[in-house]
């Protein structure tokens, strides 16, 4: 969805653009990034860490042993138990080895600690401690899918959201270009939240290759997915006014008994009323006015005699789960009776989730949802991929 962007004066560090994927490159994805953290404590929690400060100070972090890391001003100071070790601009920690596990732990604000393989970059950026994880693509994506769709999942379902959560990737690979990374760690990008701690999830992830999803320009598509779509998926041009010939409705039979699949909210008629007057209705005292509306099929608008108002504007100023919804009156109470959970467009997950339990393969789960896609090697897809320094 539409994001600012706040673009800054220095752009130093975006040294190329390379068209090739990142087989052997790092994904530099932002940690705690909604935080404006100024204290985080970094611990090893498996193995060793080995730490640079500004490439010239080193030292090591034992396992059970811990530093804290503080911004001051410009710079970053580092002090363990002993004392302060230094003051740094740039501090670099690495796993002495492959198995080595970097713990990271916000104290201010404080946070939940998180787990993180591979390399941890910090440095003082705009008042906050930016922290970037520099990991390898399959781990970063074995992380993104824990997250966004937990434990306990088919082996064919974890792997149409490997392709996904890969598509995304490479089709935002820009998104924080001003910033000098990738992508972010929450839901604005993909939520990561550190190391899998699921077997099966690498797995899924290595058994898709580099494959992702791309229109027949071998452009990467538009990976929208929600919770559950109450049986018929949305099209992309009633959701956001923008056709997709890959985001369109699909009917649904696999996520209508899933626990997301219905919703039920009551609003008192009165209230109903002043909130349709607010928007323009002019209640007419000698006429029947018919309150319903009957969604068996999305509909985009609710129509009450003359006056329009789009299902979407109802679902935001509600705060409702969808707008997938019908309603009718009953003792003066407005009932919505609703189907669904989120907007609606592409992946259901609980209907792939459901299709995986029934024996699909995980192709057939993702052609299902997004029709007209190829699903093609990285390597010969049309992306653009940032390098940073
Ligand atoms: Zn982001
Ligand atoms: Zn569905």
């Amino acid at each position: 969805m539409p994001e600012k962007i706040h673009y800054r004066g220095s752009m130093l560090l975006i040294l190329s653009v390379l068209c090739g994927y990142m087989s052997a490159r790092p994904v530099w994805v932002s940690l705690y990034n909604n935080l404006q953290v100024q204290t985080v404590v970094v611990s090893a929690y498996k193995g060793e860490l080995s730490v640079s400060g500004d490439g010239l100070q080193e030292f090591v972090i034992s396992r059970g042993q811990a530093v804290h890391v503080a911004l001051h001003g410009e710079k970053i100071i580092v002090s363990s138990t002993k004392g302060v070790v230094g003051a740094f601009n740039k501090l670099n920690i690495t796993g002495a080895d492959a198995a080595s596990v970097v713990r990271l732990r916000p104290l201010q604000p404080l946070a939940e600690p998180r787990n993180y393989e591979e390399s941890v970059y910090m440095y003082a950026d705009m008042g906050r401690i930016r922290m970037i994880n520099q990991i390898d693509e399959k781990q970063y994506l074995a992380g993104v899918i824990e997250a966004e769709t937990g434990s306990g999942r088919t082996p064919e379902f974890y792997k149409a959201t490997a392709v996904i959560a890969r598509t995304y990737l490479y089709g935002h690979a820009d998104r924080h270009v001003s910033e000098n990374f990738h992508l972010c760690d929450e839901t604005h990008c993909q939520a990561y939240k550190g190391k899998c701690r699921h077997a099966p999830i690498p797995v899924a992830v290595e058994a898709t290759g580099n494959i992702i999803l791309t229109d027949k320009n071998l452009h990467p598509i538009s990976a929208t997915y929600h919770a559950n779509c109450g049986g018929e998926t949305e099209s992309a041009k009633n959701a956001w006014q923008t056709d997709m010939p890959y985001l369109i409705p699909v009917t649904d039979p696999y996520c209508t008994s899933q626990p997301s699949a219905r919703w039920t909210k009551s609003i008192a008629i009165d209230d109903w009323i002043s909130y349709l007057v607010k928007n323009g209705f002019v209640p007419n005292p000698n006429t029947v006015t018919d309150f319903n509306l009957k969604q068996s099929s999305r509909k985009p608008d609710y129509k009450v005699n003359d006056f329009v108002l789009p299902v979407k504007q109802i679902r935001n100023d509600w705060n409702l789960r969808s707008t997938f919804f019908s309603i009718s009156v009953e003792n003066g109470t407005v009932v919505l009776d609703g189907k669904g959970y989120g907007h609606g467009v592409g992946f259901c997950q609980e209907g792939a989730m459901e299709m995986g339990r029934r024996g699909y393969k995980y192709d057939a789960i993702i052609r299902f949802y997004y029709k007209n896609v190829l699903l093609t090697p990285v390597s010969e897809a049309h992306i653009s991929v940032p390098g940073f320094e």
